[in-house]
């Protein structure tokens, strides 16, 4: 069966091999593959050498973003021939440390798990897959699919947790929040900032394109100006550009008692003058907490499985600007300025698939 895959770091070697039918040890599921989301990961991989293949390999197959139809799983598993469903990325360290042992595997302490499709594991990008039930994620049928979503939902879900439970520590309810970067991250947040009925503010650099309709379809206000510039004082942050510059400015934008999660990597080494001693004065005078957040655990998946089926179809589809058959998924790496998220079907009749 045919694959997507690419050496990391070497962008020239984007292409489709050719891989085994998977392994039973993989897993009790079969599953038909569907949809592959690419994202800012794919690109760091392909562009920067980020993650790697499994031991062995000298290529990588990309996918972690996954959506696929079950075609055999076992009685007693939960699932059926026909179920739609998409994977989990992370499996826990082998040796489990305390946080993987808790199926806590975002948190891990340790860092020996491994990631499809990012860190020694091929990804979901094949024409079929295994996997353990315990990392299968029901997808509504209603979904359809949307359902590739779910994976960079469930990042988005788990930060919201986070807050939410930090925020809990303070004796007002959060109202305002703030979102920075309108990316298919950015964008989720802000879904899920007004799911929770909060006034919601999404800040990006775009003014033209989908992303200023899209925030003001989901009853939010879209922002194009300087970070330090804007008319509010957020009780929830939720950045989402790691750009140094805008990290500083919402954390000093953000109300006394706020919590401000950062999602976004940062992709370069630069230094620069920051105030530092003023940040530390703003943080404690303010009662600010700040923390990074990163992957989702089990729980997180299907909270965003769940947000997905009740946000509107129709917003959601705008958020899949273009969909690539599996023969030119390297053009995925290319995301254009109008795209939000590139998707390849794995199912596309294209003459280079078998
Ligand atoms: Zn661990």
């Amino acid at each position: 069966m045919k694959a997507i895959a690419i050496a990391p770091g070497r962008p020239e070697t984007a292409d489709l091999i050719e891989l085994p039918e998977p392994p039973e040890s993989d897993g009790t599921l079969l599953v038909q593959t569907r949809l592959i989301g690419m994202c800012g990961t794919d690109r760091e991989i392909a562009e920067e050498g980020y993650g790697s293949p499994p031991p062995g390999a000298d290529r990588l197959v990309l996918g972690h973003e996954s959506l696929g139809e079950v075609i055999e799983a076992p009685e007693g598993s939960g699932f059926a021939p026909g179920d739609l469903i998409a994977g989990v990325v992370r499996r826990p360290d082998p040796l489990p440390c305390a946080a993987c042992a808790a199926d806590e595997w975002d948190m891990c302490r340790r860092g020996d798990f491994v990631e499809l499709g990012i860190k020694d594991r091929h990804g979901y990008g094949r024409e079929r897959f295994r996997l353990d039930p315990r990392f299968a994620v029901a997808v509504s049928p209603a979904l359809g699919d949307l359902g590739v979503l779910v994976e960079p939902m469930s990042v988005v879900a788990k930060a919201f947790e986070h807050v939410e439970r930090i925020a809990a520590r303070a004796w007002f309810e959060s109202r305002v929040a703030l979102v920075t970067g309108a990316g298919p991250i950015g964008l989720l947040a802000a879904l899920l900032a007004r799911q929770r009925g909060l006034d919601t503010h999404v800040l990006d650099r775009a003014t033209e394109g989908p992303k200023p309709r899209l925030v003001t379809d989901l009853g939010a206000e879209y922002h194009s100006i300087p970070a330090a510039e804007l008319p509010l004082r957020p009780d929830i942050v939720i950045e989402c550009t790691g750009v140094g510059e805008v990290v500083i400015a919402a954390v000093h934008l953000a109300a006394p008692g706020a919590v401000v999660a950062l999602t976004g990597i940062s992709h370069s080494q630069r230094a620069g003058e920051a105030y530092l001693d003023a940040l530390n004065k703003d943080l404690v005078l303010g009662n600010k907490a700040v923390f990074g957040t990163v992957n989702a655990a089990r729980r997180h998946y299907d909270q965003a499985a769940a947000a997905l089926a009740a946000a509107d179809p129709d917003w959601l589809t705008q958020l899949i600007t273009r969909r690539l058959p599996a023969a030119e998924w390297p053009k995925a790496l290319h995301k254009g300025p109008e795209d939000i998220k590139i998707v390849v079907d794995m199912a596309a009749s294209n003459g280079s698939l078998a």
